[in-house]
């Protein structure tokens, strides 16, 4: 039997089964305790955060007006944290060759009749002149788990083809990694090759549940693959980002095991996650999604974001284009702050002139060009970000946090994001893009408090125009 114990590094003392039962127990009993509801409300509005037995008893509440009060908590939050920005980025999948048996994805081992393939350094150049052709900076590489063909080597090599590859203005400025759980070794190793976040979604934190779903392969191995993240924070990644697959498991457990995650991070690392991502499962060749009955209403959805929002307030927050536009649209009102544009989920798909299915990971719900995605999103009041300085400027882990606490992301993060979208605008935009963009720059500019960063910012527009790229603060 195991205790709860946040600081422990035993994956099942610090996602511990029991203490997510009390928890689901004390929400389930508390949910409709108006006083105490109250009470954790007033809590979230200082912007601390949440404990995973609060939060658990907000999402437990159906009461309506209650939730209309976390609806606007959370946009208030995302206000003051993220102000309208809205950061871009696209996956890059390497390669579906994999050893595991995940059974709701198609990468799995038995899957026969899905092509497989792995990208050559020379059709990852061409890849990332594709995107970098339709303005991209950031990428998220993905990956099946092969020891064989995907080695850390491999995917090593990749980061250094990426970040080499300068075609006209484009260069991709920070590469994310998605990738199997992996040594402490290959950690540091991906630390050193100048990697952004490392990502690895947990699926589910029940252990039984995982493991079966997880039936073949070394990700069978639940404590391995839940302690990752504690092992990439000692290869020295500081920037981390959790996910679960919502849809396998019931989402009240996943929801405060994600928590649970998050304040174990915290506890012993004295940084939280950098990101949590929401993906919903979605149907793919061999894959129904409806075979798996936890699957989670677009309303439910939007309500774990705007508490994932709540209860982490100081975290970016990520959906793919596994969501459509209509439930894009709900959830950054909610708190999300960074999105993907013209997704493939295909190995070699950028290069290709129509979407492919063959290799394809997931069915794509948003298909639109990042043009139109990124016009959608200024149309609705926010900003495209392109920005990826954090970590080049070294502000990583807590340092990135004390910038959020400090309240200084309106000095830093709003002028950056208005000079890459002015890149954007300029090299990549349509005509109707980029007059609609211009007018947001302008009216953006006056919402930057320093005056000195404002006229930096506006000195650094106009080098821009001129033809001098990567400007950031
Ligand atoms: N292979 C790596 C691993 O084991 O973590 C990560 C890369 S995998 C390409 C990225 C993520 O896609 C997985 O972690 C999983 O959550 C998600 N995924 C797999 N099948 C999916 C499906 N049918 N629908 C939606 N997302 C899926």
């Amino acid at each position: 039997m195991f205790e709860y114990n946040p600081k422990s590094e035993k994956a099942e003392e610090f996602i511990n089964h029991q203490e997510i039962l009390d928890t689901l127990e004390y929400a389930e009993k508390n949910k409709d305790n108006l006083n105490l509801i109250d009470e954790i409300l007033s809590k979230a509005e200082k912007r601390k955060g949440l404990t995973h037995r609060e939060a658990s008893v907000l999402l437990a509440c159906e009461n309506k007006e209650k939730i209309g009060q976390m609806y606007d908590l959370a946009r208030q939050i995302k206000k003051d944290f993220y102000g309208n920005r809205i950061v871009m980025f696209a996956p890059l999948y390497l390669s579906n060759y994999c050893v595991n048996g995940c059974v709701y994805c198609p990468y799995h081992m038995k899957n026969k009749h899905i092509a497989r393939k792995k990208l050559t350094q020379e059709e990852v150049k061409n890849e990332v002149v594709a995107l970098q052709d339709m303005g991209h900076k950031r990428l998220a590489i993905e990956a099946g788990e092969d020891p064989v063909n995907n080695p850390i080597e491999y995917i090593l090599e990749c980061i250094k083809t990426i970040y080499s590859v300068k075609h006209k203005n484009g260069n991709i400025r920070r590469v994310n990694v998605n990738i199997a759980a992996t040594t402490v070794e290959n950690y540091r190793k991906l630390k050193d090759a100048g990697i952004g976040t490392y990502i690895l979604f947990q699926e589910t934190y029940h252990k039984e549940s995982y493991e079966k779903l997880h039936p073949t392969g070394p990700k069978h191995n639940y404590n391995y693959h839940t302690e990752a993240m504690d092992r990439a924070m000692q290869g020295g990644i500081d920037d981390v980002g959790l996910g679960v697959l919502f849809g396998l498991e019931l989402y009240k457990y996943e929801f405060a095991g994600l928590l649970m995650h998050a304040e174990h991070l915290e506890a012993v690392y004295g940084v939280g996650p950098h990101t949590i991502s929401v993906p919903r499962i979605k149907r793919a060749d061999d894959i129904d999604p409806s075979a798996f009955d936890n699957g989670i209403d677009d309303d439910t959805f939007a309500k774990i974001c705007a508490l994932i929002r709540i209860a982490v307030p100081y975290t970016g927050m990520i959906i793919s284009t596994r969501e459509s536009q209509q439930v894009r649209e709900k959830v950054i009102g909610l708190g999300v702050s960074q999105i993907s544009g013209a997704s493939r989920t295909s190995v070699g798909g950028y290069t290709q002139e129509e979407r492919p299915h063959d290799t394809e990971q997931f069915d794509v719900s948003d298909n639109r060009t990042l043009d139109e995605v990124v016009r959608w999103l200024m149309e609705g009041g926010y900003i495209p970000s392109f920005c990826t300085a954090c970590y080049r400027e070294g502000r990583t882990g807590d340092r990135f946090m004390s910038l959020c606490k400090a309240g200084q992301i309106q000095n830093c993060c709003h002028p950056n994001a208005l000079m890459t979208l002015k890149e954007y605008l300029i090299d990549y935009a349509s005509e109707e893009t980029r007059k609609i963009g211009e007018k947001l720059i302008e009216d953006e500019l006056k919402n930057i408090p320093k005056e000195k960063v404002r006229d930096i910012c506006e000195e650094n527009l106009e080098k821009i125009e001129q033809g001098k790229r990567d400007f950031r603060f």
